[in-house]
């Protein structure tokens, strides 16, 4: 991977005549700064001040004008995370006048992608916050290629896991530090500044304790593209399943720990009469573990970070999330969302130690490990006595770290019974057949022909075709949702018919106005799109 910016791509003269003539261009999407990615011609960045800078020129443009709305509270997140008062972006500008005054620009020839991680040293924030987010950002915008360059402004070195950033494109990703030694003020030539969040599912709690994302729109197929990219960069092939089905116990080897290990593989192997084997992020490559999880049938970890590693579990595979002594699994749920994103397909058990004598406690450890020696003394043993965690914010909350960082001995009975309650035979992966959820579209041609007998009762016929998509499909069970409303009233009687037609008798009056709603079912779940309203008169 090139790390130089390669001058001799950029016709100086040329670049800095179109940068004082034409200023910066920017063209955003997103109606707020949380959902806004912007698009700059020629934005700069002083790396004395570092500040973005915008040129003013007759043919400069921006788009959104806020005027001073830009600063409420930014123009937009710079990282995934939404909203969080560290990573807002925003320049300063000047008129392009002022270039004159200004350090000779260093120009990068790179589509540039700019963006900030949110915390490169948790493998559970490296995928979440910031390697979806910066895959699906690149396939937004046709020109941010293998060939784009990324640029980390959130400041941090590189960190534990900046191999994974490489392999997101060919040229090697350039941090807010390094700016600094490429010239006083770059200039990027093309650049997108910010991230997509339309995949990441999870809150981490800043505002309101941590959960799901209210709005998911990633499913399955998504996250297993984005693995299936990170595979093939990785040169893990995905084996046939042919071969030997096996359990995999992520281990922690530092805080967290499981205790009886094993005794737990031991117990595991016997149980499901499969092979048992452990990994850890300080033992094991990233390409190892991700072979290894590739083809797993099960995977079993304490809560932690190393479990977002379940997006790389085949179709049908298990996971069993250990929760220390006094959490509670509901409250705590990022691998079980991704573990059940439609699509997913994966089998999630959550299982918690319930008995205070397996569990060890650290007290006296600094407070980020979750010490509690700091905290008064009154404090100190209500956290102690205390059986539950209550929901908090993040992310320094003592009695949560107290928790979280306990050691845990697994009462093997209780985890396997828990387990068997979701797996009864074999655990996956299953061989599926392609089961894509495909929606039905309207049903079409619908019609109503209304007889009224004498002055109390009348009949309604309604009649419709098939949505148009279906006769290319099969599908194991097709219904029609019908509803009849009659004209100003807010209620309606729902029918499920299997037909495409049907003479409703019961409740309809003769010389009234229905309004007739027609939709088609697949398989029990799966609702489309009502048709246009038809009017029955009767
Ligand atoms: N980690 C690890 N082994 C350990 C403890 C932590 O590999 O024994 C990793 C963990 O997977 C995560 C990072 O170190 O990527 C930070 O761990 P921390 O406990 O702070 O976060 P958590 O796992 O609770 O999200």
């Amino acid at each position: 991977q090139s790390q130089e910016l390669s001058q001799a791509q950029v016709d100086y003269h040329a670049a800095l005549q179109a940068l004082v003539e034409d200023g910066t261009r920017m063209v955003c999407t997103g109606r707020m700064h949380t959902d806004r990615i912007c698009r700059f011609e020629s934005l700069c960045y002083s790396t004395e001040a570092e500040e973005f800078v915008y040129f003013h020129s007759n043919s400069s443009v921006m788009l959104p004008s806020l005027g001073s709305r830009r600063f409420q509270p930014a123009l937009l997140d710079l990282s995934s995370v939404e909203d969080h008062n560290t990573q807002y972006f925003n320049f300063v500008e000047l008129p392009a006048a002022a270039l004159k005054f200004m350090p000779k620009p260093v120009f990068v020839p790179d589509v540039a992608l700019i963006a900030n991680r949110f915390n490169p040293d948790n493998l559970m924030h490296v995928f979440h916050d910031d390697l979806l987010p910066i895959y699906y950002t690149m396939q937004q915008f046709s020109d941010l290629d293998m060939e784009a360059r990324l640029f980390f402004m959130e400041g941090w070195s590189e960190g534990v896991h900046f191999d994974l950033y490489k392999l997101l494109s060919n040229k090697q990703p350039l941090l807010r530090e390094q700016l600094k030694t490429l010239g006083r003020l770059l200039c990027f030539t093309k650049s997108y500044v910010g991230l997509s969040k339309i995949t990441t599912w999870y809150q981490y709690g800043f505002v309101q304790p941590q959960g799901p994302k209210a709005n998911i729109l990633v499913s399955g197929n998504e996250i297993r593209q984005f693995t299936k990219f990170m595979m093939q960069k990785l040169n893990v092939s995905l084996e046939e399943s042919s071969s030997e089905e096996y359990i995999v116990v992520f281990s922690r080897t530092i805080n967290r720990l499981i205790l009886n290990e094993a005794e737990l593989i031991l117990a595991l192997a016997q149980e499901f009469q499969m092979k048992t084997i452990t990994v850890s992020l300080e033992e094991h490559s990233f390409s190892d573990i991700v072979r290894l999880i590739s083809n797993a049938s099960m995977l079993v970890s304490m809560h932690g970070a190393q479990l977002v590693m379940s997006l790389f579990l085949p179709r049908g595979a298990t996971v069993v999330e250990l929760f220390p002594y006094a959490i509670n699994p509901e409250h705590y749920t990022p691998y079980k969302t991704l573990a059940t994103l439609p699509g997913m397909d994966l089998q999630y058990i959550a299982w918690q130690n319930t008995d205070q004598e397996d569990t060890v406690t650290y007290p006296d450890r600094p407070w980020d490990q979750g010490g509690i020696a700091h905290l008064d003394k009154a404090e100190q043993e209500r956290i102690i006595k205390s059986t539950e965690v209550p929901r908090h914010l993040c992310c320094r909350n003592p009695e949560w770290l107290f928790r979280a960082y306990q050691d845990t001995k697994v009462n093997i009975p209780s985890l396997i019974h828990a387990i068997r309650q979701t797996v009864k035979s074999k655990p996956g992966p299953r061989k599926q057949k392609w089961s894509g959820s495909l929606y039905p579209g309207k049903v079409r041609d619908a019609k109503c022909q209304a007889s009224v007998q004498g002055t109390s009762e009348a009949k309604l016929s309604v009649s419709w075709h098939i949505p148009w998509n279906l006769k290319y499909l099969k599908v194991r069970e097709v219904k029609y949702e019908v509803w009849i409303q009659e004209q100003g009233e807010n209620t309606y009687m729902p029918y499920i018919l299997s037909h495409q037609n049907h003479t409703f008798s019961e409740n309809i009056k003769p010389f009234t106005i229905y309004l007739v709603w027609i939709r088609c079912i697949f398989n029990k779940n799966l609702l489309g799109p009502f048709a246009d309203v038809l009017l029955c008169s009767t």
